[in-house]
């Protein structure tokens, strides 16, 4: 069998890609193929400040975060390797408007097993003693919230996909797809390669491998910075992760290696053309504004000093949800694309599911919500909290 052959061709080496092709390995899905243009998470995961949360008002997005969630915190005895998984908590803050949809939220989180309440302040401040809430109408806390290296779980899915028998090959960049007929044909520089299945998991690149196929899908892309801050007094690794819903940005930050906090926003951002805004600098201006937002709620960092910053693409669809499985139109044709900022916490159990449709299994948690066409078919899953990364 040539080796340019392959039951699924899966492109893009970043989270998906890699998450997907362990599960189709695991699953004894024949011959997997991943394709990737550089190296293994060399796109937007690799930017990700990859907090995991549960705090999600669209019902589909909790299910997979909580079970996500169990997967992180066990990932080395279901799937294999140290993700650097971190618990922290997760203090959710917002004017009072967001009391009602907050406490729906919780009562979904409770029905999973996740510990949550509404907190006064003096109580927030026993958990996070910097934070001021002058501003604030409501607190709301989890316990299992955390964080995990982004590099490390790529890594990890990489190489547990490869020890099942599935291939990656790096600095192969797909130039082209020609899908008419049967079997697929993906170009590379390198040749071609030929499939019945391809899965695109490119990240916000994925219109750009499509722009000759006439098939353009419903995201947007975005600039998106973020910054780490520090003061004298290191930044205690226990603090929990907060998200700050009364910004126009609504920031989030949790605490990173070496005393410092690290910021990041889950607005839309600056639209941009080219995803490939990687080495683009974060500029004076945003850290200033950053900082601003960060002493308001923080003023004992005040006089916080900036350490260091950088630029990552947000992939959007029109209502901050994902777009999942088969393009209509075009058998054999399917898409993991649109993560809009959160997607690295969904991992875990979305691309379980994705194999499993593949492969005709019935997913273990649901993706058909997430379907290509939803919006033609006004089935949008608009969340809670209005646009932005919370959804
Ligand atoms: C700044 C930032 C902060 C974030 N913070 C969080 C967070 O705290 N929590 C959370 O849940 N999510 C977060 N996210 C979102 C999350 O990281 C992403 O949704 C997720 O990592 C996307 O993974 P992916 O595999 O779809 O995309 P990517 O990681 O972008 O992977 C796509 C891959 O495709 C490859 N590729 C591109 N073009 C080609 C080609 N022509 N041929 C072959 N390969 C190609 C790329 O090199 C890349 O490796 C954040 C994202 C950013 C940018």
């Amino acid at each position: 069998m040539s080796k340019r052959t392959a039951d699924f061709i899966i492109i893009g080496g970043g989270l998906y890609g890699c998450a997907t092709a362990y599960h189709l390995a695991r699953l004894g899905a024949g011959r997997v193929l991943v394709l990737e243009r550089g190296a293994i998470c060399s796109g937007g995961t690799a930017r990700s400040c990859a907090i995991i949360r549960t705090h999600y008002s669209v019902t589909s997005n909790l299910l997979h975060a909580v079970e996500s969630l169990k997967i992180f915190s066990h990932f080395d005895e279901i799937v294999g390797g140290d993700v650097g998984f971190r618990r922290t908590g997760y203090l959710i803050v917002g004017p009072e408007e967001h009391r009602e949809p907050m406490l729906r939220v919780f009562r979904t989180q409770n029905e999973h097993g996740i510990d949550t309440a509404i907190l006064s302040p003096e109580e927030a401040r026993e958990v996070h003693p910097l934070l001021s809430f002058h501003d604030v109408g409501v607190i709301g806390y989890d316990t299992m919230t955390g964080y995990a290296d982004p590099h490390l779980t790529v890594q990890a899915y990489a190489r547990r996909a490869r020890e099942l028998g599935a291939r990656i090959l790096t600095d192969t960049p797909v130039t082209g797809l020609s899908l008419a007929g049967a079997v697929k044909q993906v170009q590379t520089p390198a040749g071609d390669f030929e499939s019945p299945t391809v899965i695109l998991a490119a990240g916000p690149w994925t219109n750009q491998i499509l722009a000759g196929t006439g098939i353009r899908l419903p995201y947007v892309v975005s600039r998106h910075k973020v910054i780490t801050l520090k003061t004298q007094r290191p930044y205690d690794p226990h603090w929990p992760t907060v998200k700050d819903l009364t910004t126009p940005d609504k920031i989030y930050f949790r605490p990173e290696t070496g005393g410092v906090v690290l910021v990041g926003t889950g607005d839309h951002g600056e639209p941009v053309e080219d995803p490939d805004v990687m080495q683009d600098p974060v500029d004076l201006a945003h850290v200033e504004r950053i900082s601003g937002l960060i002493s308001n709620r923080m003023p004992a960092f005040a006089e916080a000093e900036y350490t260091s910053g950088w630029t990552g693409p947000y992939d959007i669809t029109p209502d901050w949800n994902p777009l999942l499985g088969p393009v209509p139109g075009y058998e054999g044709l399917h898409v993991m694309v649109g993560f809009s900022g959160h997607g690295f916490k969904l991992a875990p159990t979305i691309s379980e599911a994705m194999a499993q449709m593949l492969v005709g299994e019935r997913p273990r948690l649901p993706i058909d919500m997430y379907c290509v066409d939803r919006f033609q078919q006004g089935r949008a899953l608009h969340g809670a909290y209005g646009i932005g990364s919370i959804s």
